[in-house]
């Protein structure tokens, strides 16, 4: 299990040995503590460091059985001793869920968002999602993306029910269209 740590920043000290040697100690502010790294490094070695974290995780430092990774310019642990293959799988594999989770939100907020042509009856959350993913958030009859309503195939005040199959989405002026050749 990898977590992201969004209160993690990494720091350079230079102690009386770095002065000596030219090397600088780091150490990972988490929160309000420090956790120091045991090695010492050069300016080029901190450098490349960051520069293969854009690439793949790497490894900072570990704290008794917690490591800390440093990947995409974000911060990550885990205390399962994952190597830096395993931590980019599962950093891929989040990131994925999460935009996933994003586009889901933003179909669900899309239906929300969609003026109801009846105006009668409001149509049930589950029942608009499903229309708006059955008809790809377009129009059925253009296939429009811009003034979309959802138009009810059996009119409300004919009988037709708020379901999925007497449901569809319309541009403004398709559903016009029909309305004029219902009559
Ligand atoms: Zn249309």
């Amino acid at each position: 299990m990898v977590r992201r740590l969004d209160n993690c920043e990494a720091y350079y000290e230079r102690d009386g040995f770095g002065l000596l040697s030219g090397k600088v100690k780091c150490y990972l502010q988490v929160g309000k503590r420090k956790y120091y790294s045991d090695r010492r490094m050069t300016r080029e070695e901190m450098k490349s460091m960051a520069d293969q974290s854009q690439v793949m995780p790497v490894k900072y430092l570990t704290v008794g059985d917690r490591d800390y990774w440093r990947y995409d310019d974000r911060w990550f642990t885990d205390s399962d001793g994952h190597d830096s293959e395993e931590v980019q799988a599962l950093v891929t594999a989040y990131d994925l869920r999460l935009e996933k989770k994003l586009s889901e939100a933003k179909t669900v907020a899309a239906a929300r968002r969609l003026p109801d042509g009846s105006l009668r009856e409001s149509i049930p959350e589950s029942i608009r999602h499903s229309v708006w993913e059955r008809d790809g958030g377009a129009c059925r009859s253009c296939g429009s993306k811009s003034d979309l309503q959802y138009d009810h195939l059996i009119p409300v005040s004919m009988g037709g029910a708020n379901s999925t199959d007497n449901l569809q989405i319309l541009c403004g002026s398709c559903n016009r269209r029909k309305g004029a050749s219902v009559v």
